[in-house]
């Protein structure tokens, strides 16, 4: 039976993937792809599947690897930055391959909207030789991942699919059917050389590995007449234009009035590039505009299909600067693209109009400006606040400077104004080590020593905290480890980590103690102390930068995100002098800068008590209080 339902791209992934007889999935949360596991994650139990959050990437694939071994169809999800984590074991695996299947989902971020990188997917995939499917819809997302489960278990090769946010996180009818209980009887592991990998079998494997590429290449020419992933429309002028993911539709849109003109190729399966039916289409025109977002990737490809057939064909596309090379497109940046390309042709063929949009765009009030923060009553203010009057009170005494190694998290924000307390930034788990190799140079501007101190969140501690922290204990590196520990992974939305006590399918497990495995580590001193008291935050820091070599305070307190606030504070006006300490220091959200000189304090407040407490004229009390 089928059915039509509204599905978020992610969902459909995963009912995809259920639907093709998933039965071990695992992953890292990263946005935009962590409603894949989610979605399996709240079904496993009623399909029989098994569903688990992993440490990070790496240990992700590495599971579903294992699984794949034993001949399970396996699932691994990821963000785009997630992959470079897992691209270690992901390297090896195309050489030696699959038994069962697997799918690695890997989700970019154009724009990027909350990523470090604006990396592509696609190139990985040529990289390591590793089969790419691009959906352009919702229902794509889950016919495709039905596709790369039948494509992974034929050739015995992991499929990549890769998605972007918009495909991701957007919503559209889908057509689903029936999820049948996942198979148990799966056959186990069987003893082969083939599964371990050395340099001979590497040698022997390799060649293999080409030869698949051309394989693929041609089946994925056939799949343009099996299925409409791939397809081609052929207009009736000389010019073409060539797309792939949620571009296509981009393109669609802004070429409407001109279908039966202009050819289009959509590509669905890209990589390995399909080559035969790429040059078919390359028959028919002479100029062709390729629409992708992220790397020119399709438009590499078709630059050496034409170098390598001497083909007569002009390329318009970012290489010659018709399209942004980073950030989201649209369907207005498309027509720009566009109309930019057949300018450059000479060509009489009409620009394109954009549409009328109902509202102009000059009219559209600008949208207040909200920097990046901390929710209001976010612990992790607490601790930075605390660690930068610590790190004043030191300089003061001693004239010792401090650096701050921040992480990737919510604990970033910690870079904002007020509190800028974020010195480095570059990916999960390297603030401990970064703040290592500071800690080895052993100066700071002017040439005094200066303490490092890293911060890291709980899930992070756990993705690659841990073996960084056992390399600056091991090479001595005179650190202080701030672990700020808020019960959940907030920033991809409150997933379990393995400090929690909970699975992804929601079962008790045992929960992992960050300060002992910090001990074991070999950290000399290591605290926990909850992060409600500014004070008590402040000397623990004090004393923690203090200690000379590695040490660590686990801050515990609970994510407001996920919890309910225990009060509201109000400002006592009768006390307050206006001073604006209050809002000047902390960023909370919730406190405004009023015209009177008296600060406000909204209804978002969780009642933190952080701004009561440094009010230096105790004007701000509890609302009950007051009342
Ligand atoms: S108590 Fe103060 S600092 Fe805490 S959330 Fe409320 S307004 Fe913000
Ligand atoms: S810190 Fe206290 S006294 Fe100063 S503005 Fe805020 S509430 Fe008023």
């Amino acid at each position: 039976m089928t059915a039509k339902r509204i599905l978020m791209g992610n969902e459909a992934i995963a009912f995809g993937a259920m639907k093709a007889g998933l039965q071990v999935a695992s992953g890292y949360p990263g946005t935009p792809s962590t409603e894949v596991m989610e979605t399996i994650a709240s079904h496993a139990s009623k399909y029989g599947i098994y569903a688990e959050w992993a440490t990070n990437e790496k240990v992700a694939l590495e599971t579903a690897v294992g699984a794949a071994y034993s001949g399970a169809n396996t699932l691994v999800t990821m963000k785009q930055v997630g992959l470079n984590v897992a691209s270690d074991p992901l390297m090896s695996l195309s050489y030696i391959g699959v038994k069962g299947s697997l799918v690695i989902l890997v989700s970019d971020d154009p724009g990027p909207h909350s990523s470090q990188t604006e990396q592509d997917t696609r190139a990985f995939g040529h990289f390591s030789n590793i089969p790419v499917l691009d959906p352009s819809t919702p229902q794509e997302a889950y016919d495709m991942a039905k596709l790369a489960f039948k494509l992974s278990h034929e050739m015995e090769i992991p499929v990549i699919l890769r998605t972007t946010t918009r495909v991701s996180h957007g919503c559209a009818d889908v057509v689903t059917e029936d999820i049948e209980q996942a198979d148990r009887d799966i056959e186990g592991y069987v003893k082969e050389p083939r599964w371990t990998i050395f340099p001979k079998l590497t040698a022997q494997r390799h060649p293999w590995l080409e030869d698949l590429q051309v394989r693929l290449s041609d089946r994925f020419s056939d799949l343009f007449s099996e299925n409409t992933f791939n397809s081609i429309t052929k207009g009736n002028s000389r010019i073409g234009i060539a797309s792939s993911g949620v571009s296509s539709l981009y393109a669609k849109e802004a070429i409407k009035d001109h279908s039966e003109t202009l050819s289009h190729f959509k590509v669905a399966t890209i990589y390995p590039f399909p080559e035969k039916a790429a040059l078919e289409f390359l028959s028919d025109i002479t100029d062709l505009i390729v629409i992708e977002e992220l790397d020119p990737y399709l438009e590499e490809q078709f630059l050496q299909l034409i170098g390598k057939h001497h083909l007569n064909v002009n390329v318009y596309g970012k290489k010659k600067g018709h399209f942004p090379v980073s950030g989201e497109y649209d369907v207005d940046a498309v027509i720009d693209g566009v109309n930019s390309s057949l300018q450059a042709m000479n060509t009489d063929f009409p620009l394109l109009n954009h549409s009328t949009p109902v509202v102009a765009r000059e009219n559209i009030p600008p949208l207040p400006v909200r920097p990046p923060t901390f929710c209001a009553g976010c612990m992790h203010r607490t601790v930075f606040y605390a660690f930068k009057k610590a790190a004043a009170k030191l300089k003061k005494e001693n004239g010792k400077g401090t650096v701050f190694s921040g992480d990737i998290g919510c604990y970033t924000l910690g870079n904002a104004q007020p509190l800028n307390m974020v010195d480095t930034c570059l990916c999960m788990g390297a603030g401990i080590s970064m703040a290592a190799g500071l800690s080895h140079t052993q100066q700071y501007q002017d040439g005094n020593y200066a303490k490092q101190v890293a911060f890291i969140g709980d899930s992070t501690f756990f993705h690659s905290g841990i073996a960084a922290m056992i390399s600056a204990v091991y090479n001595n590196a005179d650190i202080t480890l701030a672990v700020l520990d808020n019960r959940t992974t907030a920033m991809t939305g409150h997933q379990p980590h393995p400090g929690i006590g909970l699975t992804a399918m929601g079962k008790p497990t045992k929960a992992i103690d960050i300060a002992e495995v910090l001990r074991s580590c070999g950290v000399e001193l290591v605290e926990t102390i909850g992060a409600d008291d500014l004070g008590e935050c402040i000397n623990m820091a004090k004393k923690a930068i203090e200690y000379e070599g590695p040490s660590a305070v686990v801050f515990k307190g609970k994510c407001v995100g996920i919890t309910k606030a225990t009060g509201q504070y109000v400002i006592d006006e009768d006390k307050c002098t206006g001073c604006n300490f209050c809002v000047s220091q902390l960023g909370c959200p919730a406190i405004f800068s009023m015209s009177s000189g008296i600060p406000q304090i909204q209804d978002n407040c969780t009642g933190c008590s952080l701004c009561a407490q440094v009010c230096p004229s105790d004007a701000i009390v509890l609302r009950e209080v007051l009342q």
